[in-house]
């Protein structure tokens, strides 16, 4: 097997965060799915806490449609991660639950894997999730070629409209970053979503008060 085809598993989606909504992960209000797992590490990646493969928590696909179906006041998904194309098979028949019920559902993901890659040598379970999707976003992030960009961290990065639902809107060729958006919990933990405008955010951001252990600068 492969081992950038990932699981095969269409019950169970290994899963790194969920974000009820947020308006900077393409287009309109979306929830976001962050999944657990990723083999390419880029170097200056911001999720390394998604990298491992066995972590964060197995969660039935039933239920997260569940939790999408719950959410009416989004118009999308996006799944990021981690790499959501590992676990492509469980993404496909999480769209498909949720959009047996809400067909207008606008769906989209981010990928290491280019668009070619997936669709030439790509498993089947990839290329499936690519048929379902509105929007992609390509390619490993770069960190020499770091930008504000849309949706995106790194210029070698693409945004694909894979469905005519946002091609008038990806097509129009609008750069201008979508920015961050921020939360803090009850135990000033800090949570953040989108595209850090500069590429030492991870860096800079470490060992302030409030970001969580797993986050903050290992010991030499
Ligand atoms: S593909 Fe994404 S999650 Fe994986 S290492 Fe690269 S930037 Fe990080």
């Amino acid at each position: 097997m492969n081992r950038h085809w990932g699981s095969d598993d269409a019950g169970t989606l290994r899963v790194a965060r969920l974000v009820d909504g947020t308006a900077v992960l393409g287009p309109g209000r979306r929830a976001v799915v962050l999944v657990q797992g990723c083999r390419l590490r880029c170097r200056g990646c911001i999720a390394e806490e998604t990298h491992p493969i066995d972590g964060g928590e197995a969660l039935a696909v039933e239920r997260l449609a569940s939790w999408l179906d719950s959410r009416p006041s989004v118009s999308g998904v996006t799944f990021s991660g981690g790499e959501p194309f590992l676990q492509a098979a469980a993404l496909s028949r999480l769209i498909d639950l949720v959009r047996a019920r809400r067909p207008e559902l606008s769906t989209m993901s981010y990928s290491g894997y280019r668009l070619e890659w997936l669709r030439e040598k790509g498993s089947e379970s990839q290329r499936r999730l690519l048929r379902r999707l509105d929007i992609l976003v390509d390619g490993p992030y770069v960190r020499r070629l770091h930008g504000a960009l849309r949706w995106r961290g790194s210029s070698n990065q693409r945004v694909h409209a894979l469905s005519p639902r946002h091609r008038t809107e990806v097509e129009a060729g609008d750069d201008r970053p979508a920015g961050m958006e921020w939360s803090i919990d009850a135990e000033l933990n800090l949570e953040w979503v989108g595209v850090p405008p500069l590429a030492d955010f991870a860096e800079r951001l470490a060992g302030q008060p409030g970001v969580p252990l797993d986050r903050q600068p290992k010991e030499a």
